[in-house]
């Protein structure tokens, strides 16, 4: 095989990606090496995706056996590990049909188009208008995109699809007019990863789902990032007490091999009829028996409480090591998933703090400049989550800020 280096990054790929400084080359657990044999702890999960980790075995075996069976076969066919994965969706939520898609925004777009199709067959096709958050983000095809809140990643690719309306986040009194007969559907992150570790509050989700009844429109959550355990439930939505009729997920649902699910009611799921949307590679075999191994394993109430134990632990060791150098005017988040919120004289730096912990052996993510984001893999060892945050300690004393 030809040798290849970070630089090489550079000359063959575009330029939309600024990744770091060195090659990764092997993961396991929550440790991952690069090319030079420097080692990291992972605190960044390939983005809230390496749920259990790097190289589980469990994950291995079952895309291994996978592997030796039968790789794709498309949609003409039936396959056991996507009907498998689906029965196991609907056992484990509100859903009662499944959709299978590559990845987060093709989720999404199943889901939006689904509520605009349910719509037209229901009552009209005057009925399109989505409501979506300021700062939500829900993928970048040019749908998701359009319907997320930072105009930023939409802005400039010529003309958007319409009926798409902002409200912002959290806030009762802005929904009070916004809604009409009009809008098909709420799109929401009960939680917002990418917008900040923004947790929805209770009143106002609950809000969403009295409106979306009585204006007859759909009530999304999109749980890309907060599913699969994240936040200690299997997903934010039993934590709220509140029922979706469409459900999104992705990232950690295939523990790194990309799928993306839609969940949703059997009356909804109905205006899907044959020829309606489609998908060459989605309920791949390989995706859904890697994903069918990993929600066995996540939604077990053991699982699930250790995810919780380990959250407090992360917690009280960041708000431990900001006790000292103050650098954070807040630590928030859900499970294990924090977001540190950079104080208003260090705001704009978070990649200054992500450098830092890199230079120190720590992967860590951001969500925007002002906020340093982990989301650890949910089975981080104890030990490793203490070691990442000694890390992290170190980098909160050497970092420094560059205009
Ligand atoms: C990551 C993410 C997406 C997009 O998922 P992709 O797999 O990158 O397409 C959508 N919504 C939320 C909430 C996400 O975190």
């Amino acid at each position: 095989m030809t040798e290849v280096t970070r630089a090489d990054f550079d000359a063959v790929m575009t330029p939309n990606y600024a990744p770091a400084d060195m090659v990764l080359v092997r993961g396991s657990g929550s440790k991952v090496w690069d090319q030079q044999g420097n080692e990291y702890i992972d605190f960044a999960g390939g983005i809230a995706v390496n749920g259990l980790g790097h190289a589980a075995p469990e994950l291995v075996e079952a895309l291994t056996d996978q592997a030796h069976r039968l790789w794709h076969v498309s949609n003409a066919y039936a396959t056991e590990p996507s009907i498998r994965l689906a029965k196991q969706l609907v056992a484990a939520t509100f859903a009662e049909k499944v959709f299978f898609a590559n990845s987060g925004g093709e989720a999404n777009e199943a889901a939006l188009k689904l509520a605009r199709r349910y719509a037209v067959d229901n009552y009209g096709p005057e009925k399109a208008e989505i409501i979506s958050f300021e700062q939500g983000f829900h993928g970048r095809t040019f749908f998701t995109v359009t319907v997320g809140g930072q105009a930023k990643y939409s802005d400039g690719f010529g003309p958007k699809p319409g009926m798409v309306t902002h409200l912002p986040f959290n806030d009762l009194d802005a929904l009070g007019d916004a809604l009409s007969d009009r809008v098909c559907a709420i799109m929401v992150e009960p939680v917002q990863g990418e917008g900040g570790l923004v947790a929805g509050d209770a009143l106002f989700i609950r809000r969403l789902r009295d409106l979306c009844d009585e204006h007859n429109a759909l009530l999304i959550f999109d749980e890309i990032q907060s599913g699969m355990g994240r936040t200690g439930e299997l997903f934010a939505y039993m934590g709220y007490d509140v029922t979706p009729d469409i459900l999104t997920t992705a990232k950690a649902l295939g523990g790194g091999i990309p799928i993306g699910a839609m969940l949703t009611t059997a009356e909804v799921g109905a205006s899907l009829v044959v020829g309606t949307h489609g998908s060459t590679f989605g309920g791949n075999p390989l995706a859904t028996a890697v994903a069918s191994r990993a929600l066995e394993i996540i939604n077990q109430p053991g699982f699930l409480a250790e995810v919780k134990r380990k959250a407090a632990r992360l917690f009280a060791g960041l708000e431990e090591l900001n006790r000292s150098r103050k650098l954070f005017s807040e630590i928030r988040g859900r499970g294990l998933w924090a977001g540190c919120v950079l104080a208003p004289e260090y705001a704009g730096h978070s990649k200054s703090v992500v450098d830092a912990a890199l230079n120190e052996g720590l992967m860590g993510l951001r969500a925007g400049p002002d906020i340093v984001r982990f989301a650890p893999a949910l089975n981080i060892p104890d030990e490793d989550l203490d070691e990442g945050l000694r890390r992290f300690g170190r980098a909160l004393e050497t970092v420094r800020f560059e205009d």
